[in-house]
């Protein structure tokens, strides 16, 4: 009976796998055409300072909003996109979107102190990344301060030579924020780290586990005291309840960013979030 469950599990998970494969294969070929019809969207999550829970920024996602499959998350076609050579392309669309939301948000009369926006190897590796960057915050009349760069963990790992690294220096020069996303998932030495000109880590929201765990929040505090001696601050990922914001708050983190929060949002949703967030905030001050 048990094994038969289990067969039958095995199947139907193969079929899942298959016609996921398909999905892949399908959205890989039409990723470009997807670019030119202007169909990938830039949601955001809003992240709160959590000791006062005001707003602190927000997380730029891509969103592929697919003529006939509704909205894709960015897990089903990332890949695709790397693959295609396209990811750069869908990055620097986030960062454009991303900064006009910014500037819409502000004329709207919401405080966003700034956005934060990922940058994929590829992105990464284009050595006019600096200057690109630059050239789209001077264009909208914003600031260096406005914009965050996040970096994988992984990417600095997986590149041979250090051009990852100088890169990072020269958009720090330039006074961009770069943020270290997923830590703790990756393998990045603490030697990687000094050398590195980063402004913050991303604590991955798998070293948040749901139920309190005195190893894990050990690892956290250290991990805490450490960014701080670096100068560097702490966003933890992935917060979900109220005991976690507590757990991550109490060992310093500045920043939180997490379904109890908000979930990622169109820019319409998030301005609605915002107004609502002001409210509540005073409310809980008050
Ligand atoms: P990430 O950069 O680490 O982004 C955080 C991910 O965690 C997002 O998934 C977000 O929706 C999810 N998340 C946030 N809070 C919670 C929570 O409380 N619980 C849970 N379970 N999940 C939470 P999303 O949007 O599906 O993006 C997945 C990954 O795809 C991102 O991870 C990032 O690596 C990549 N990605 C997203 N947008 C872009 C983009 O424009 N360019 C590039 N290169 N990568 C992107
Ligand atoms: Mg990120
Ligand atoms: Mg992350
Ligand atoms: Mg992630």
């Amino acid at each position: 009976e048990a094994k038969r469950t289990g067969r039958g599990r095995a199947h139907e998970y193969s079929n899942e796998l298959r016609a996921d494969i398909e999905t892949r294969h399908a959205l890989f070929s039409e990723i470009g055409t997807a670019i030119d019809r202007d169909e990938f969207e830039a949601w955001m999550q809003p992240q709160v300072c959590a000791g006062t829970l005001r707003l602190a920024g927000c997380e730029v996602l891509v969103r592929w909003n697919h003529p006939t499959r509704g909205i894709v998350p960015p897990a089903i076609f990332l890949a695709a996109a790397e693959q295609a050579g396209l990811l750069r392309a869908i990055d620097m669309m986030m960062l454009s979107k991303g900064l006009d939301q910014l500037e819409d948000l502000r004329a709207a009369g919401i405080d966003l102190p700034k956005i934060s926006v990922n940058a994929s190897p590829a992105t990464l590796h284009d050595p006019h990344l600096p200057e690109r960057l630059i050239q789209e915050i001077s264009s909208r009349h914003l600031s260096p301060q406005d914009l965050v760069v996040e970096v994988l963990e992984s990417t600095l790992i997986e590149s041979e030579d250090d051009m990852a690294a100088r890169t990072i220096a020269r958009i720090a020069d330039a006074g961009i924020a770069v943020s270290l996303d997923d830590f703790g998932t990756g393998y990045a030495s603490m030697s990687t780290l000094s050398q590195l000109t980063l402004s913050g880590i991303k604590l991955d929201q798998s070293l948040i586990s749901p139920v309190p765990q005195p190893r894990a929040e050990s690892i956290i505090s250290a991990l805490v005291t450490m960014s701080r001696s670096l100068g560097m601050t702490v966003v933890a990922e992935g917060i979900e309840t109220e005991e976690q914001l507590e757990l991550v708050a109490g060992m310093g983190c500045d920043t939180v960013q997490g379904y109890l929060i908000g979930k990622p949002m169109r820019a319409v949703d998030f301005h609605a979030w915002a107004l609502n967030c002001h409210e509540e905030t005073a409310g809980r001050r008050a």
